[in-house]
């Protein structure tokens, strides 16, 4: 990926205040392409592949409804609180829009937590992004190594 007007437009969606309050960037000043090509990289250390990281968050997501808003235990070890969709947020790159909801889960064994959302999973799945350190939503591929280990 190389750094053009798309990828400059689409780093500017993503400043606070834009399509969420919080933004997708975090603290974070490296351009997209070096933070997925970084993530990308830990991924492979850690050995996950993305899209298998995006279907155990949905399985998560999907069993945390049943909670209705409560947190619920998971598979005896993950804490998961899944609360309703409130409207849609569109994606940073303009390929669609994704429910506005909130997934939070905390694992007893590893100790690790997530917070994310239908676009976290969209943008995890479809352009490889976790989102900037320091953005309370960022998937960090270690984190998630210990979550799903
Ligand atoms: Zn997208």
């Amino acid at each position: 990926m190389k750094n053009t007007q798309a990828e400059k437009d689409t780093r500017e969606r993503m400043r606070p205040g834009h399509i969420t309050a919080q933004g997708f960037l975090g603290r974070d000043d490296r351009g997209i392409a070096d933070i997925v090509e970084a993530d990308l990289e830990e991924f492979r250390r850690v050995g996950l592949e993305p899209g298998a990281v995006a279907d155990f968050l949905e399985r998560l997501r999907d069993l945390g409804q049943k909670g209705l808003g409560e947190p619920i235990g998971v598979d005896g070890r993950y804490v998961v609180t899944a609360g309703d969709a409130r409207g849609v947020l569109p994606c940073p790159w303009n390929d669609g829009v994704y429910h506005k909801n909130s997934v939070s889960v905390r694992d007893e064994k590893s100790g690790g937590e997530l917070v994310y959302s239908d676009l976290s999973i969209h943008l995890l799945r479809e352009h490889g992004f976790c989102q900037g350190k320091g953005s309370a939503f960022r998937l960090d591929p270690e984190t998630i190594a210990g979550i799903m280990g």
